[in-house]
């Protein structure tokens, strides 16, 4: 029996592809390489390059293969670019949802564990942000998510689907040992862009925003570190095929930091001073978000591990100073 990665070549996809392999798992990577990276999937997976909208292509993935579970990566998630293209979202994340459903029916895939957001929330109502806080998204990509979850929501009380959804808050870092990484093209994520200052890949480090109403005016993010999210994962897939019920989990460490503590942050782990500027604010960002975690711990018994920023931050410099580039080399997604 295998597991089945969407998205199995991006940033987060390939650090679950990694741990899956390592932990001796069959692992069917499906990625259209709109944004990963081939490089990225560890070589003991099997790869199909291909979009989760061409249903007979998908029919092959499922045909060729005995698949117990889904983890589902595969979307687009920059929110500031929702803004600008809100039906790129809608149709890639939300469209293609759609046909992904029908096929799991068809193939009788019965387990699904879904890459939702902490952008579903919006300016929360209450922090740290419970499962039960009110919804109202900020940007199309978190009502793209929102919408996603609940399809599978209707479609799981109708068929043998069981899922988990688990709500992202900002997953940064690398793999322990510095082999994989994230690498956008272009880069939107305060993290990379910060250590990508550093290594003088950018002129500039903006900062969107310092009249927020935050300790210092600048936004607050909940950083989690991709191992830990990875880790959770694949406790929800256990927990389904333990007989488990759908379930929506956040995954943070309720805990925040501003932007201007993630500089002071990067500036003691690199060593080095950061220079930035300020910019008006970026379209679509809620001021604070941090999670409360504490349903995931309880119900599937996921405990973080390295939930501190400087370690956090640490792995991704690792990383980024051995791969300055990221993925983006001459043989680029090759
Ligand atoms: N941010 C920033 N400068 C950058 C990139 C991001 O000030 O070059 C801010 C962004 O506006 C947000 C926070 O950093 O307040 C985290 O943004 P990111 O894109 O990393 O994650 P998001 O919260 O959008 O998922």
């Amino acid at each position: 029996m295998s597991i089945l990665v969407l998205g199995g070549a991006g940033y987060i996809g390939s650090h679950a592809v990694k741990k899956l392999v390592e932990q001796g798992e069959d692992v069917i990577v499906v990625d259209n390489l709109s944004t990963g990276y081939r490089k990225a999937v560890d070589a003991r997976a099997k790869f199909y390059e291909c979009d989760i909208a061409d249903g007979s292509a998908m029919d092959a993935v499922f045909n060729e293969n005995d698949i117990k579970g889904v983890f589902h990566f595969a979307a687009f998630s920059l929110v500031g670019e929702s803004m600008e293209q809100p039906l790129k979202y809608f149709q890639n994340n939300t469209g293609t949802m759609l046909t992904l459903l029908e096929k799991l029916n068809e193939h009788d895939v019965k387990h699904l564990v879904f890459s939702s957001t902490a952008a579903v929330y919006g300016e929360p109502e209450e922090v740290p942000i419970h499962e039960e806080v009110p919804k109202h998204p900020s940007s199309p990509y978190g009502d793209s998510k929102l919408m996603m979850e609940k399809i599978i929501s209707w479609v799981s009380r109708t068929t043998d689907l069981n899922f988990v959804s688990l709500r992202y808050f900002n997953v940064a870092g690398a793999s322990k040992d510095s082999t994989i990484g994230e690498s956008h093209d272009p880069e939107t994520h305060l993290i990379p862009i910060v250590l990508e200052r550093v290594l003088g890949k950018r002129e500039k480090l903006y900062v969107f925003g310092n009249d927020y109403d935050t300790k210092d005016g600048t936004c607050i993010r909940d950083y989690i570190h991709v191992e830990d999210l990875i880790d959770a994962h694949i406790l929800a897939l256990k927990y389904l095929m333990d007989g488990g019920n759908s379930n929506i989990f956040n995954l943070g460490y309720n805990r925040g930091y501003s932007i201007l503590e993630i500089i002071k942050a990067a500036e003691k782990v690199t060593g080095q001073k950061i220079e930035f500027e300020y910019r008006d604010r970026r379209a679509g960002d809620p001021s604070i978000l941090i999670a409360d975690s504490g349903k995931a711990m309880d119900t599937l018994g996921w405990q973080p591990k390295h939930n501190k920023i400087h370690e956090i931050i640490a792995d991704a410099w690792n990383w980024h100073q051995k791969n300055p580039d990221g993925w983006m080399t001459d043989e680029k997604a090759d």
